[in-house]
């Protein structure tokens, strides 16, 4: 192997620990934990994981958490209530609704009411809006992205003036992370399934950024011999010799392009534990906010 290792794990615990001792000290000064509220619509056993990963982080850190668990066919009209209700509470600081949301529902208008001092996800229209605007600063960065970003600047990636490519559009992953690097003055080029030479783009990137969710697809001959690779993808393969009987792997052949790249991150363990770890981060912040 000739890529540095970029260990989600390590960086997201240091994260974590960072949050956990401000966390303390607020509570010696005696002020309010910060509080995170999970709203979870329907049975969606990944969802349903999601959510309670988040609990138990914050419970972790020495934050509160409240969980509010609604049927999957809540009409659009309670969702908005109970948003209202979360918005108004002294008591809660960030509020993180879990998607995606049943399809009856409408995702944009729940994601608009969440009061911008509380949307911890950095998923309401003003937060991506400011993300958008040269000069204009979020109150909140969308968590994967932010992870992504931090993993490269801890690992010494320089991001000005360099080549970027981000496969993949979506607005919880790939548009927020392309934002991101045009912010921090990387040249950005994103991809998606309509774009025509995929290896003979990515071969350009200083700095790969992979969300697709398509197993292993970026293989190793794409990569730039030197580039910073960022891999969000998680897609599980069967695997005979596991106890669930599968695992999980990237969008990126890890073998193939550890041979390649400058730094790498593993999956799992890379970008996975960076997501909640920044979930943490933004909710401190949101409750600093909240003190003023
Ligand atoms: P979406 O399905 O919302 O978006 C996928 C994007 O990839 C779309 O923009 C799509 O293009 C593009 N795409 C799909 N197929 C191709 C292809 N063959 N060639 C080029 N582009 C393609 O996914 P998400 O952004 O939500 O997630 C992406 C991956 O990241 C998933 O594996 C997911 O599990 C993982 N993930 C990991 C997280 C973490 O914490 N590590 C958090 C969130 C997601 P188009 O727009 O044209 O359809």
């Amino acid at each position: 192997m000739t890529a540095q290792l970029i260990d989600g794990k390590l960086i997201a615990q240091q994260v974590r620990d960072g949050v956990a001792g401000e966390v303390a000290k607020r509570t010696a000064a005696g002020k309010p934990k910060p509080t995170l509220a999970t709203v979870l619509v329907g049975d969606r056993p990944d969802s349903a994981a999601y959510v309670s990963s988040k609990g138990k982080a914050c419970m972790e850190l020495g934050m509160g958490s409240i969980s509010e668990h609604l049927p999957a066919d809540i009409s659009q009209d309670e969702l908005e209530k109970l948003i209202k209700k979360l918005n108004r509470s002294k008591k809660i600081h960030g509020i993180l609704v879990q998607l995606p949301l049943p399809g009856h529902l409408n995702e944009e208008r729940v994601l608009q009411l969440i009061n911008i001092e509380k949307d911890v996800d950095g998923f309401s229209p003003i937060n991506i809006g400011r993300l958008a605007q040269k000069g204009r600063e979020p109150l909140f960065v969308p968590c994967t992205p932010y992870g992504c970003i931090y993993l490269l600047e801890q690992s010494g990636v320089k991001i000005e003036g360099s080549n970027a490519v981000v496969l993949g559009r979506s607005n919880i992953v790939g548009m927020p992370a392309a934002l991101l690097l045009i912010g921090k003055n990387a040249t950005v080029t994103v991809c998606h399934s309509r774009t025509r030479d995929l290896p003979g783009t990515v071969r350009q990137a200083d700095i790969l950024i992979a969300a697709i969710g398509k197993t292993e697809m970026v293989r190793g001959d794409w990569i730039k011999p030197g580039a910073a690779v960022i891999d969000v993808g998680i897609n599980a393969v069967p695997d005979a010799t596991k106890k669930s009987g599968q695992r999980l792997v990237g969008d990126v052949n890890f073998a193939e392009a550890k041979e390649v790249a400058g730094c790498i991150t593993p999956v799992p363990g890379g970008v996975g534990p960076m997501t909640i770890a920044m979930l943490m981060k933004n909710t401190l912040r949101a409750a600093e906010l909240q003190d003023q």
